[in-house]
């Protein structure tokens, strides 16, 4: 490589955003950082400092970026790219906090079954401490009104909604809707129906787009400062809704046939604490039985029943065929993790 001697040589590059999972405990959180990349080059190996993300020991610090899902960079616009990442260590095995690899492999162990899945990822803008909109001193009316609300006593955070679902259409990811949530200043938005593991690419570069496009929009209370999107999946205790990330999934032969939906969920019934204690910190405080939820310690299925673990819609039971909805993940789960579980205990018992 020779050295570069002038501005001009950086005319005919792009820059990459490197995006990966850290390793926080008990929930990853998401890293980045650009590499400046001759035009028509792909994004090579990099490396990173892994004990400035809890990810290696200062004596032994270097960790591997492998650039695994690629797609379009709606913030820089122009040639730049988003590159999702897996973490690897220097032998070019996955990192402990790789969850993506086991997600691939299940993945390819269950390709017959053709699985796809939509997750509704729902998180919360916040203004400082507090919620976004929310007064300084004491809460807001009550819920009941700004589930899917309009109008600006309803509703708080649209522009950065907006700007986030035009964002996820120009880099491709396959944004499917928003909406407005029970809880003031709660959203959702959704991704798929698609395959693993690029439903996880996809929700987790969807994740880091909103955070980053929160960076610009200052519409707080302190209009210096930007609004910061969390997956909190109990932001506020009391009567109030948590945050969740609904899991819909089929296979071939749930899209074919009602029994196999049913058996689909009689399979998650026989792996519930397992599920359980991987779809997300904190998931006891927000499945309490109340708020649309079923509590974490049983697990019940139903037709159109929102206080179920797992909702099989109407149309589903009226065409004898299509999909299910799991309502227990988090909204600060790994959604690498979920469906790598959903894969091996659905696909599983299937085989
Ligand atoms: P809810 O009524 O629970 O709020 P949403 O409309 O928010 O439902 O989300 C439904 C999700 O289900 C969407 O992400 C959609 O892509 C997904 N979905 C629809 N059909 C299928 C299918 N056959 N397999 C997997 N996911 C599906
Ligand atoms: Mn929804
Ligand atoms: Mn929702
Ligand atoms: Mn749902």
């Amino acid at each position: 490589m020779t050295a570069k001697t002038n501005g001009e040589d950086l005319m005919g590059h792009y820059k990459a955003e490197y995006i990966w999972i850290d390793g926080s405990d008990p929930t990853a959180k998401l890293r980045s950082k650009s590499m400046v990349i001759p035009s028509g080059k792909a994004p090579p190996l990099w490396g990173f400092d892994g004990s400035s993300t809890n990810q290696a020991p200062g004596e032994n610090s270097d960790c591997v970026l492998k650039p695994v899902f690629t797609c379009p960079d709606p913030i820089r616009g122009g040639d730049n790219l988003l590159a999702m990442c897996e973490v690897l260590l220097t032998d070019m095995s996955p990192h402990p906090t790789n969850t993506r690899a086991a997600c691939a492999a299940a993945a390819e162990k269950y390709a017959d079954f053709d699985m796809w899945f939509g997750i509704e990822q729902e998180y919360t803008f916040f203004d400082g401490i507090r919620p976004l909109g929310w007064p300084a001193n004491g809460f807001p009316a009550p819920q009941g009104g700004y589930y899917c609300g309009v109008g600006s006593d309803e509703v708080f955070g649209r522009p950065i909604v907006e700007a986030h679902m035009d964002a996820c259409i120009e880099a491709g990811l396959m944004i499917a809707g928003i909406n407005a949530e029970v809880m003031p200043a709660q959203w959702e938005f959704q991704i798929g129906p698609i395959g693993a593991p690029a439903v996880g690419d996809h929700i987790w570069l969807a994740r880091w787009l909103l955070y980053r496009i929160g960076e610009d929009i200052h519409i707080s209370d302190d209009e210096n400062k930007g609004v910061s999107a969390r997956l909190d999946p109990k932001p506020v205790q009391g009567d109030w809704n948590g945050a969740g990330a609904h899991t819909n999934f089929s296979t071939r032969q749930m899209r074919e046939d009602y029994d196999a939906c049913v058996a689909a969920a009689e399979a998650l019934k026989a792996n519930h604490d397992k599920h359980i204690a991987n779809y997300g910190h904190r998931i006891e405080e927000r499945l309490t039985g109340l708020h649309e939820t079923c509590s974490y310690r049983e697990f019940r299925y139903g037709v159109s029943d929102r206080g179920a673990s797992v909702r099989i819609p109407w149309q589903v039971h009226r065409d004898r065929k299509g999909y299910i909805e799991d309502r227990r993940p988090n909204a600060n789960c790994d959604p690498y993790k979920v469906t790598e579980l959903i894969l091996n205990t659905v696909c599983g018992a299937a085989s």
